[in-house]
């Protein structure tokens, strides 16, 4: 087959068939359920708006995909996984975010079920895997973001509770969170770049008394999905600390450090569809009475933008595949992370180049691609964190 950016999966039947079935229930259910209750990316999206996505998908097996088929899933692999979230940002709905659970479901959770106990994964986890319960995952601080050992929020062991104490901020999808994942420092552990075992995770329901959600700052995207979690004399059981004592920072940084690999297909599939439309435009807006496309420099750009796309994603499918042989990723996960996001970026960048003034109106398409790709360099740990991480690693 000649190389084409809309991938075929022609290596693996079960694969394309899940793609295939995922571009039809976007194509033909989501995207005209977002046209009909005029739903765009920058919407304040409500529960009963997102519930009918968590479950729809639910419905179609997608939701909880990548779980193994005890805890509802289908056992899908890391690479399966990247194909198919590829596909939910280059389709460009708005709600894509929701289709696997990225924005408090099932892949908000993500490593973190390994540590679960039978307790934890009957009364929390396996409600999100059914769309009944959403969750969000809350390590950062006004002061701690990079230097997450910096964290002022507090847990004290009292009898059989811990009580927290602290102000988490840009936690997303917390707006409409159930139960929030707290990485909290442990009482008496001073605050000035703690050793690892000072820190703990604790699954904490966002109505306990002591708790509270506020709204957020609204990032570039312009989406609203994040929230600062506000913990005071908040008094939690003990049952609910995930995992051991002290293995807080372990389970954050897992998580997060699988979470950098698995943005990449995102920022692809958002750079994707840049590509998309620029072709297009390339192809309908005429200067200088022909169309920009016959300009050789147009044409060298677009085969720029595709030649990065093909390297970030050939970088993600190699990781991923590691990932599949159980082999660590840890350095690989920050390369790919480094390059996908400083390239998709660059990618979106020359598509508003391209569409000309269209490309820096707000509200058009590849301005909100722009705006998004943008974020990506910092948010899940910023460029020059990743750097740090590959350098320590190999240097
Ligand atoms: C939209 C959005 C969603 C988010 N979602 C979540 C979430 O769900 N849960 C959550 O817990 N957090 C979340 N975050 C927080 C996000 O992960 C942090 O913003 C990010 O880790 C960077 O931290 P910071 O913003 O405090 O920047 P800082 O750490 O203050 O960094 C500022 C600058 O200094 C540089 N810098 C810092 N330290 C070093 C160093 N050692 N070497 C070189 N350069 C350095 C950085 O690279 C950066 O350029 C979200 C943020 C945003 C914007």
């Amino acid at each position: 087959m000649p190389y084409t950016l809309e991938p075929s999966y022609d290596d693996n039947p079960r694969l394309q068939e899940l793609v295939g079935r995922l571009r039809t229930y976007l194509t033909d259910e989501l995207l005209p359920y977002e046209q009909e209750h005029g739903i765009t990316a920058e919407s304040a999206l409500d529960r009963p708006t997102l519930e009918h996505v968590w479950k729809r998908s639910a419905e179609l097996g997608f939701y909880g995909i990548s779980l193994p088929p005890e805890l509802g899933g289908q056992g899908l692999n890391f690479t399966e996984l990247c194909a198919l979230k590829e596909e939910l940002t280059a389709s460009g709905a708005a709600l894509s975010h929701s289709v696997l659970g990225d924005m408090g479901g099932p892949l908000r959770v993500g490593a973190v079920v390994k540590y679960a106990t039978a307790y934890q994964l009957e009364r929390y986890l396996m409600p999100v895997v059914r769309g009944e319960l959403a969750c969000c995952f809350s390590i950062t601080e006004q002061d701690a973001g990079s230097d997450v050992r910096r964290m002022r929020t507090t847990a004290t062991r009292d009898g059989d509770s811990y009580v927290l104490d602290g102000h988490k901020v840009f936690s997303s999808a917390a707006p409409f969170a159930d139960f929030a994942i707290v990485v909290a420092r442990m009482a008496g552990t001073g605050t000035d770049g703690g050793e690892e075992e000072a820190y703990s995770a604790f699954l904490v329901d966002l109505d306990t008394p002591g708790c509270r959600v506020l709204e957020g700052e609204v990032p570039m995207s312009g989406q609203r999905m994040e929230g600062d979690l506000v913990f005071e004399n908040c008094r939690i059981p003990a049952a609910n600390l995930l995992g051991e004592a002290g293995q807080g920072l372990r389970i954050g940084i897992g998580r997060i450090t699988l979470n950098r690999l698995l943005h990449c297909p995102s920022l692809i599939g958002a750079a994707r569809r840049s590509w998309d439309l620029s072709v297009a435009w390339s192809k309908s807006r005429v200067a200088f009475g022909r169309p920009l496309l016959a300009l050789q420099s147009v044409q060298h750009k677009l085969a720029d933008m595709a030649t990065e796309l093909y390297a970030a994603r050939s970088m993600v499918q190699a990781t991923a595949a590691r990932a599949d042989r159980g082999e660590n990723i840890a350095v690989e996960a920050n390369m790919c992370k480094l390059f996908t996001s400083e390239s998709c970026f660059r990618v979106a960048d020359e598509a508003v180049q391209l569409h000309g003034k269209a490309g820096l109106t707000q509200g058009h398409e590849v301005e909100r691609i722009f705006r998004t790709l943008r974020m990506f360099r910092i948010v899940t740990g910023t460029t020059e964190i990743h750097k740090n991480a590959i350098a320590k690693a190999l240097v």
